[in-house]
């Protein structure tokens, strides 16, 4: 990368995007001669992210700048109970300490949990707040294993829909982004790609316009669905059934591909039987389509070529949402579509970038932790359910999936917080909120920002963002390994997670010279780099460390010449599944005990189970489109952007008449778990008994909760995932808030 000149005072370094997006752009910072970033800009050379950022990325040094930025660590005065702080006047109830005292004291108090308690009474509790390899996962999990630490484990988000996939496929592999470009069939389902995958949306409308359509399938009308040729807005929970009943309509009209199911799947006929149980009729009472729709989309769907599924991880988020991903992924085998470049599927790339884990996180420095053994796991779905429990350990966490049960433990003591704001995201709320406020919960957060998060932290811990750290990255959206290099130096003593938790484990004692190492040779570490300088990893073996400083992306080996060798997933075998082949029947789930078949089981959370007598309305908790998840709520310019829907809950008109709701009254949404005051905005494009309301911090509603407040701890049927999207709600007029009467 340029360094400066005599001619130019600027040098311009190579970093990426580190948030939780397919798109992992590459992203040029301009760096003057103070060392302050004075620009970011898409890298004009990355073939897919093409030199472009998103709206939230666009103008990111207000964020690396932010005068609201945590430069020093923070110690709660003594006093200050643990609960939700005033926006903007956080920094009251906390005081500066040096990294030195800090570091001292969280030491002593983790050896004091452990030596009281065991080592398992300390929980992590990190998520994709960053993607880069070594700041998402290395010396933190050395660090916890070392400890003996909870081992946590990480499904919120993409789990259920990551292990269905593999369950048909082996691997999350998928069709190369670049090659939509060639479809003339996308059928987007669960994904709102103009939102938050919008380095894909190019190659769509080039797609477009050599005559491809656009199909959307999600039940809210997102950007993406309002630009498609087709919206179906199909009831929340019922992906599944609607992916069955395609099959039938195809396997009925013998639009199915026989030669390729012959060569490359396993377990047709099984499948075929089940299918046939979906007819277009039955499934239309459930998802709210025509029985005629279903059998146009399945005609559609298996006759126009290629056809290519963009499937995202919205369709996983309900209680039947592995099922579901999986009946879809089918799709593509059951009609041939990965025979025919542009067609085929992806949920995610992530599987290609098979980086050297084991290096990187050291499992086996849980051998040398008191516990002698690999700690057990708490899934971080179930948070509040963890933090419950004070005196007799945390409670068996399986005990709607018998294959989930973990060992019951000690009690969770310290909770220690990074790349990740539970305070917001986690489900049921209250829960979470509940147990943070713990005066016996020693809790440490790694952050950036004052959070819903930080306001239950005994420390806080300044972070760095992408610009302060080396890494190194692949993508779940597409196939390019890239170096970001730190650009500036962190502002104030903000530190990195490599740092941080490297020091930790020297102020607690711990020996393992893999403490010390520095971010490049994790990096190599990461690359499994040989003593030819070049990686020992599958796809990989063409990199060095070098090229890679010097070019910024370098092409996964399969897909470095795509016009003369273009990669086609599954266009032939093996397959990497137990069978070899893409499995339409799964032995691994039937000798578990459970259905080697997709069936459609409503969610007992929608308008088909008994509570819905109760609560009759099915909440979609929404992401915003201008946020990532929390991170950049706090950010006036990205609220400004989403200040039509912030603090609204959307709803049918129908709905709201038969309450006797308005436009712009102040609502109340409520389930067992909490409630939420909103006010009402009317949206005829929602299915009628779906309400829609979008994540948000807790601090920046006037009543102190978010969309979780509603949620469930409930986890899917396969990956033991977050259901968000199977939540039962009613709404009503919230008398005395802001309403006339
Ligand atoms: S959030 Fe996604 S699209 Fe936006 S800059 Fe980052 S990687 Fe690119």
């Amino acid at each position: 990368m340029s360094a400066a000149t005599a001619s130019s005072p600027f040098r311009v370094v190579h970093t990426v995007c580190s948030h939780d997006c397919p798109d992992s752009c590459g992203v040029l910072v301009t760096v003057n001669a103070e060392g302050r970033a004075v620009k970011v800009a898409g890298d004009p050379k990355h073939p897919v992210t093409q030199g472009f950022l998103c709206g939230k990325v666009a103008k990111y040094l207000d964020r690396v700048y932010a005068p609201e930025r945590i430069l020093f660590p923070l110690r709660r005065k003594a006093g200050i109970a643990k609960g939700p702080l005033v926006r903007g006047a956080e920094r009251e109830a906390f005081e500066r300490v040096s990294w030195d005292e800090v570091l001292e004291a969280i030491a002593a108090r983790l050896k004091r949990v452990a030596e009281e308690f065991g080592p398992e009474a300390i929980l992590p509790y990190s998520y994709a707040g960053t993607i880069g390899v070594l700041g998402y996962g290395s010396m933190d999990r050395r660090f916890f294993h070392r400890l003996g630490a909870s081992q946590l484990e990480r499904t919120i988000c993409s789990e259920a829909g990551g292990e269905a996939w593999k369950l048909v496929y082996g691997k999350k592999l998928g069709t190369p982004t670049e090659d939509f470009r060639l479809a003339k069939l996308v059928l987007a389902w669960g994904a709102n790609i103009h939102g938050n995958n919008v380095h894909l949306w190019p190659f769509i409308e080039q797609a477009r316009r050599n005559g491809a359509r656009l199909i959307v399938i999600d039940p809210y009308k997102t950007r993406t669905a309002a630009l498609a040729d087709w919206h179906i807005a199909i009831r929340p929970g019922t992906d599944g059934a609607l992916a069955l009943g395609m099959m039938q309509v195809i396997l009925n009209e013998g639009l199915d591909d026989r030669a390729y199911i012959a060569e490359m799947t396993h377990g047709y006929e099984r499948l075929a039987e089940r299918a046939r149980e979906y007819t277009p009729e039955r499934v239309a009472t459930w998802t709210g389509m025509t029985a005629a729709e279903i059998e146009q989309l399945a005609r559609e769907y298996a006759t126009t070529r290629p056809a290519v599924l963009r499937m995202n991880y919205g369709v996983q988020r309900s209680e039947n949402g592995g099922t579901a991903v999986r009946a879809i992924a089918m799709l593509p085998a059951l009609t041939g579509a990965w025979k025919y470049r542009g067609g085929g599927g992806q949920l995610s790339t992530s599987g290609a970038f098979n980086w050297d884990k084991k290096a990187l996180e050291r499992p086996d420095l849980a051998l040398a932790s008191p516990l002698g053994r690999l700690a057990r796991t708490v899934n971080m779905c179930r948070l509040g359910d963890a933090l419950a429990v004070q005196g007799s350990g945390v409670r068996d966490q399986g005990l709607e999936n018998p294959d989930l049960q973990t060992e019951v433990g000690p009690p969770v003591k310290a909770l220690f917080v990074y790349n990740s704001n539970p305070g917001a995201v986690a489900p049921d709320h209250n829960a979470v909120k509940r147990g943070m406020e713990r005066a016996d919960l020693f809790t440490v957060v790694h952050e950036l920002f004052f959070t819903d998060t930080t306001d239950y932290a005994d420390y806080i811990l300044p972070a760095t963002t992408f610009l302060e750290h080396t890494d190194v990255q692949g993508a779940y959206g597409h196939y390019f390994v890239q170096l970001s290099e730190k650009a500036i130096e962190p502002p104030g003593e903000a530190r990195s997670n490599v740092w941080l938790f490297g020091q930790l484990a020297q102020r607690m004692g711990f020996k393992e010279e893999c403490f010390r190492d520095k971010p490049e040779e994790m990096i190599r570490q990461a690359l499994a780099i040989g003593p030819d300088g070049h990686s020992n990893n599958t796809a990989m073996k063409h990199i060095t460390l070098e090229d890679l400083k010097e070019q910024g992306h370098i092409p996964l080996g399969f897909h470095r010449d795509p016009e003369a060798k273009p990669f086609q997933p599954f266009f032939a075998g093996p397959v990497p599944t137990p069978s070899g082949k893409i499995e339409f029947y799964s032995e691994t789930l039937a000798s578990a005990g459970l259905d080697g078949l997709p069936e459609f089981i409503p969610p007992t959370e929608s308008r088909f189970g008994e509570l819905a007598k109760r609560f009759p309305l099915e909440f979609l908790s929404r992401k915003a489109d201008n946020y990532m998840n929390s991170t950049f709520a706090n950010l006036d310019g990205h609220r400004k952007l989403e200040a039509r829907k912030s603090q609204r809950l959307e709803m049918h008109p129908k709905d709201a008449e038969t309450r006797g709701i308005g436009e712009g009254d102040a609502v109340r949404i409520w389930n067992d778990r909490g409630a939420l005051t909103l006010t009402a905005m009317m949206n005829a494009s929602l299915p009628a008994g779906v309400v829609a309301g979008q994540l948000d911090w807790a601090k920046m509603s006037s009543d102190g909760g978010n969309v979780n407040a509603l949620t469930s701890e409930r986890l899917t049927d396969i990956g033991a995932g977050a259901t968000f999207y199977s939540t039962l709600v009613e709404v009503g007029r919230a008398r005395g808030v802001g309403n006339k009467d």
